[in-house]
């Protein structure tokens, strides 16, 4: 109550001013503030801070990725929440086949959350319009690029059309099936998938320290990260059990993985949908610079020349989420005649690839824009080589890069160089 009196306080002497009727109505009106507000209603979105943020000037718009690639005000978050406001208490009837823009709208997100960085009231944007596509969802409003994912994962456990797991053999990728006691399981991402050199030289790095360890790609399937941004969670829920099932079958307490989106799946969004596994997940660079410290990797040979002076893309995931901005940077540190040149946003501010979220179905374009505005700050650096820890990130920054670029500018994976010098 204190607190409120104060908040309030400078209405003091306006009220004292008001006649008696005048100051009976304010105070009515004053007490029905939240129910005038906030509407009432049968709604799973987050009514009342979808307005909060729509009655906001755009305090982090500067930052917001979408927005900086599409340049145009209705991309912004303040604007975002207030479609997803009107599309919630039917100002807008999502129904209609005119309105599909504004649904689309709420899947223009690159989940990075530089609005949360920014956000006075610790907003993230992408969160309160995830809980109104709960509504979309529930009144069977899904777009079809959301229902395509939905479709794919089902019918092949994977987020491509056939199951993206089975192609080790051809990428020549050892699979290493458990016997029930690994000390760790490596869990390989589906887009992780689509960087073989990645993957063998994370199993090799792996090998060379004697971790026993499991891949088990004959039976992986996805974290189900995709249905948890779709909010199909009945789906996200049906993948959380099977990884579940199939981490308890290792017996590995430690889940490391390639990919930071699978880690934040596994451990952060299966516990909120009410499943919880034990273990202790964690990035794979996280891992390998405790492999580092602890001496059972040895750091041995010169980086190639062509590696000498290079720049780091922080995963917006792995630097937020996770909140992990230091193993790659540890990792680096320890390699002589290596020249990193941060980028100016970077750390905890770092900007994204595009391809993070819903946006690159919903709008291929703004993705592709994204990345592109990403790799120019990359390239402010001077150096051509563009170090990440996360495949989502490796995809979407290559969409980036300018065709006279491409023989210049090459994008890794930390495991890719760390091969090169153990
Ligand atoms: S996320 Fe926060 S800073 Fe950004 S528009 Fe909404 S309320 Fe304002
Ligand atoms: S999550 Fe990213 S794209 Fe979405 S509103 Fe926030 S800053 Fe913009």
């Amino acid at each position: 109550m204190s607190d409120i009196l104060n908040k309030y306080k400078w209405m003091g002497p306006i009220i004292d001013k008001m006649d008696r009727d005048i100051k009976r109505k304010f105070m009515k009106n004053f007490r029905m503030r939240d129910k005038n507000f906030f509407p009432e209603g049968d709604y799973k979105a987050d009514i009342k801070n979808l307005v909060n943020c729509m009655l906001c000037p755009n305090m982090c718009r500067f930052d917001c990725g979408t927005l900086q690639a599409e340049l145009k005000e209705t991309m912004s978050p303040a604007y975002k929440s207030r479609i997803g406001y009107y599309l919630t208490i039917g100002k807008i009837d999502a129904s209609k086949e005119e309105n599909k823009a504004f649904i689309d709208l709420m899947y223009k997100c690159s989940n990075e959350e530089s609005c949360k960085v920014w956000c006075p009231f610790e907003f993230s944007v992408v969160s309160l319009l995830e809980t109104v596509r709960d509504d979309l969802n529930t009144k069977g409003l899904m777009p079809d690029y959301c229902k395509n994912q939905i479709e794919k994962l089902k019918k092949t456990n994977t987020i491509e059309d056939h199951n993206i797991f089975l192609t080790y053999k051809d990428k020549g990728i050892e699979n290493i099936e458990t016997d029930g006691n690994d000390e760790v399981y490596y869990y390989i991402g589906c887009e992780s998938m689509k960087f073989p050199e990645v993957v063998k030289a994370n199993i090799e790095i792996l090998k060379k320290a004697g971790i026993k360890f499991s891949t088990n790609l004959e039976k992986k399937t996805c974290c189900g990260g995709p249905a948890f941004n779709i909010r199909d969670l009945e789906t996200a829920k049906e993948f959380a059990n099977k990884n579940k099932e199939l981490i308890r079958s290792t017996g590995a307490k430690i889940i490391v993985s390639d990919c930071p989106g699978c880690i934040e799946t596994l451990n952060t969004r299966y516990r909120k949908a009410g499943i919880e596994i034990d273990g202790r997940f964690i990035h794979i660079v996280r891992y390998i610079k405790e492999l580092i410290e602890d001496g059972k990797l040895q750091l041995q040979r010169e980086v190639p020349d062509e590696y000498k002076k290079a720049t780091i893309h922080d995963p917006c995931l792995l630097a937020r989420n996770l909140n992990d901005i230091e193993s790659i940077r540890a990792i680096l540190n320890k390699l002589s005649s290596i020249d990193i040149v941060e980028p100016i946003y970077n750390k905890n501010f770092t900007h994204c690839c595009g391809w993070s979220g819903t946006v690159h179905w919903a709008d291929k374009n703004i993705a592709i824009k994204e990345a592109s505005n990403r790799i120019d700050e990359l390239k402010e650096t001077g150096a051509k080589v563009f170090i990440s820890a996360c495949p989502e990130c490796e995809l979407g920054l290559a969409y980036g890069v300018k065709e006279i670029d491409k023989e210049k500018i090459k994008i890794i994976d930390i495991a890719e160089l760390l091969i090169k010098v153990i």
